[in-house]
């Protein structure tokens, strides 16, 4: 219920001005996004790599409804890559993009070009891809564009959301020699018939595909917060007889950041997904979603009564 809500605050743009406009907010988006600068990014990612962690950046812009708005997207993550190269941080970090805001809704064809661009511009500078995942209504066509990057980059990484019912076999399928695959258990509000529904339901869905892909031949992305995940992680990569550089665990920036480093200090790799931009707000708000713990303390702060 409460997620709802906070969901459809998402989307409020009353709700959206009172949030930007409030100092408590500020404490927050510091602690779940690294600034809305080019530059915010690369020294939020040079503070990771130092802690021995890895990183994958996102630009925040998800609303694209026109070309010019996709081009401006690719165009800040170049600017990205080329500064990651100059700073000697393509070794620790890789980026993440939504194809919806390279133009996906609109011209898909697009999206698939500015996605290559930045693939290759990847490439030049010494790192990878990873396609994010979004609603189910573009699973497939997030896929099939993820096929069609793989034939010149075989390393770019696809998303695969242990909500949705299909899931199990997708990770089946893309689990072949060289494949990235990142498991989460999902972030949209799906239709039941599509997505189990029961908190139980999902993390069933993501132990089985933690097996599928762990039994597989690639390389699995356990993206997760949740410490029992986290441990069955542990014990399927020793039980298939995974080394650490074979397998890798994910988490959120701001999110159990004690957990990333105790897991990197334990010898695992661990990647830190690192959201800058001036698009905040929407990634702001999924993230009191999922954790309405956040949501006192935060609504205080938005009605001035604290
Ligand atoms: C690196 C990364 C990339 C992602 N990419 C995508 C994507 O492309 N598409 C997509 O749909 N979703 C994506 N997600 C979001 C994901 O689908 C989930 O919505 C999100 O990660 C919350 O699920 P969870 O697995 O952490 O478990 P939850 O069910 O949210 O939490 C499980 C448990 O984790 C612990 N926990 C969670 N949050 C906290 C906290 N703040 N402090 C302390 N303990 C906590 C608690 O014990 C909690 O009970 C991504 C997530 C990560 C980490």
């Amino acid at each position: 219920m409460l997620r709802s809500v906070i969901l459809a605050a998402a989307r409020n743009k009353w709700v959206e001005r009172r949030v930007e406009t409030t100092p408590i907010s500020r404490g927050l988006v510091r602690r779940f996004v690294a600034g809305t600068t080019t530059e915010d990014a690369v020294r939020t990612t040079q503070q990771l790599a130092d802690d021995g962690l890895l990183i994958s950046l996102d630009y925040l812009g998800e609303d694209t409804f026109n070309a010019a708005q996709a081009e401006h997207t690719k165009d800040e993550y170049l600017r990205l890559l080329s500064s990651l190269h100059a700073a000697k941080l393509t070794e620790a970090a890789e980026v993440s993009v939504k194809l919806t805001a390279l133009g996906l809704l609109f011209d898909p064809e697009g999206a698939y070009v500015n996605a290559k661009e930045i693939c290759d511009a990847a490439a030049d500078a010494g790192t990878t891809v990873t396609v994010d995942m979004e609603d189910h209504t573009v699973t497939d066509s997030t896929l099939d564009i993820v096929n069609r990057l793989r034939v010149d980059h075989p390393k770019t990484g696809a998303v695969l959301q242990s909500y949705l019912r299909r899931t199990e076999a997708d990770c089946k399928e893309f689990s072949g020699p060289g494949s990235r695959v990142r498991l989460c258990k999902g972030a949209y509000k799906e239709p039941e018939s599509v997505a189990y529904q029961a908190r139980l339901d999902v993390d069933r869905s993501y132990v089985r595909c933690i097996n599928a892909l762990m039994n597989g031949q690639g390389y699995p992305m356990l993206a997760t917060h949740d410490p029992r995940l986290i441990e069955i992680g542990l014990d399927r990569a020793k039980w298939f007889d995974r080394s650490p550089d074979t397998y890798e665990f994910q988490m959120l920036f701001g999110i159990r950041p004690n957990e990333q480093k105790r897991l990197a200090a334990d010898g695992h790799r661990v990647r830190v997904y690192v959201p800058y931009g001036d698009e905040w707000y929407g990634y702001l708000m999924r993230r009191l979603a999922e954790r309405p713990a956040n949501v006192g303390f935060f609504l205080k702060g938005v009605t001035g009564k604290n």
